[in-house]
C-alpha cells in the first residue's frame, strides 16, 4: 500500500459516449495537488461548476453513480473512480463537457491505460486512512456487505444469479498485490439479451452496444468475442465496489465483502459506515505493522 498521496504525472484526454445518455463527451484528467481529492468539473456549463467525488454528493444510484449539486450533475463515475483507487491515485481534476462520462469499453481498462501512460506521481504528503478496527456489516433481502479489519486493502465480491453462464461467481483483489490493473481494470459490464433488447427498444441505454457491455444471452455470450475472463462479471462486481467505495473520500485499510450487493446497497453500507465511528480511526499510517490485526 503507498502510505504518501499520488496523483497522475501528466494530463490525459480522452472522447466517448454516455452509455445512459448516449450524447458524446470530451474528459480531460489533470493532475490536482495534495489534500485536493478527486474532483469532477462540469466545462459545458456556466461557471464550469465543481463536486468532489464523494458519498455526500451522491444524487441517484439506481442504474448508476450520479454525484450532483446546486443543479447539475455527474452521471456514472464509478468506473474511472475504480481507476483512482486501483492505482492508488487520491488527488486528480477531471474536466467533462456534457453530464455523463464516457462509457469506453465498459470497463475500466482504458483509464487505466491512459493513466499508467503518462505515469503516477508521489506526492510527498502522507495519505489519511479509514484505518478499520472493529467490523462493520449491514444485511438486508439477501444482500451483504461488511468490513473488517486488515493490513491492506482487499475486497471480495460474491455474485449469485439463476443463469447458468454465471451462476455463483467470488473473487478477491488485494490492492497491495499489483493485480488490478490485468485481473479487474479489464472486466466489463454485463446485461441480460432480454434488458439489453427491452433499453433497445424503448431506447432508455441510449449509449449500450456491444461495444461497451457484455450481453448474456439464453445459452451464450452474444458480443462475438465472448469473455475477457470467464468469470468477467464477479470482477465487474469488484470494479463497481472500488468505485462506490472511493466515495468513502479516503483510501480504507479494511477488508470488504460485498455479497450480492449494487450500487444503492453499496452507498447504504457507507451511510451505515458513518453512523459507527467507534469501528475506524482516520489517520495516517507511518508502519504498517502499527495497524490492528
Ligand atoms: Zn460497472
Amino acid at each position: 500500500m503507498y502510505l504518501n498521496q499520488r496523483t497522475i504525472a501528466d494530463t490525459v484526454r480522452c472522447s466517448g459516449i454516455g452509455v445512459h445518455s448516449g450524447k458524446k463527451v470530451n474528459l480531460t484528467i489533470r493532475p490536482a495537488p495534495k489534500n485536493h481529492g478527486i474532483k469532477f468539473i462540469r466545462t459545458d456549463l456556466p461557471d464550469c461548476p465543481c463536486i468532489s467525488a464523494h458519498f455526500s454528493m451522491v444524487v441517484d444510484t439506481s442504474m448508476a453513480t450520479v454525484i450532483g449539486s446546486d443543479g447539475f450533475i455527474v452521471s456514472t463515475i464509478e468506473h474511472l473512480m475504480a481507476s483512482f483507487t486501483g492505482l492508488s491515485i487520491d488527488n486528480a481534476l477531471v474536466e467533462l463537457d456534457n453530464y455523463e462520462m464516457p462509457i469506453m469499453d465498459g470497463s475500466a481498462g482504458p483509464f487505466t491505460s491512459l493513466i499508467k501512460g503518462v505515469g503516477i506521481k508521489d506526492l510527498n504528503a502522507p495519505r489519511y486512512f479509514f484505518v478499520i478496527t472493529a467490523p462493520i456489516e449491514l444485511e438486508k433481502d439477501g444482500k451483504s456487505v461488511g468490513i473488517y479489519p486488515y493490513p491492506s486493502y482487499k475486497i471480495t465480491c460474491t455474485i449469485e444469479y439463476e443463469h447458468a453462464l454465471i451462476s455463483r461467481q467470488s473473487y478477491s483483489i488485494d490492492l497491495s498485490d499489483g493485480t488490478f490493473e490485468d485481473e479487474v481494470s479489464r472486466a466489463r459490464t454485463f446485461g441480460f439479451l432480454k434488458e439489453y433488447e427491452y433499453f433497445k427498444h424503448y431506447d432508455l441505454a441510449k449509449g449500450v452496444s456491444l461495444e461497451n457491455v457484455v450481453v448474456v444471452g439464453e445459452h451464450d455470450i452474444v458480443n462475438e468475442d465472448g469473455l475477457r475472463y470467464k468469470d468477467e462479471f464477479v470482477r465487474h462486481k469488484i470494479l463497481d465496489c472500488l468505485g462506490d467505495f472511493s466515495l468513502l473520500g479516503m483510501p480504507i485499510f479494511g477488508h470488504v465483502v460485498a455479497n450480492k450487493s449494487g450500487h444503492a446497497f453499496n452507498h447504504e453500507f457507507i451511510k451505515e459506515f458513518f453512523t459507527q465511528k467507534d469501528s475506524w480511526e482516520a489517520c495516517t499510517v507511518n508502519d504498517i505493522n502499527d495497524l490492528p490485526s
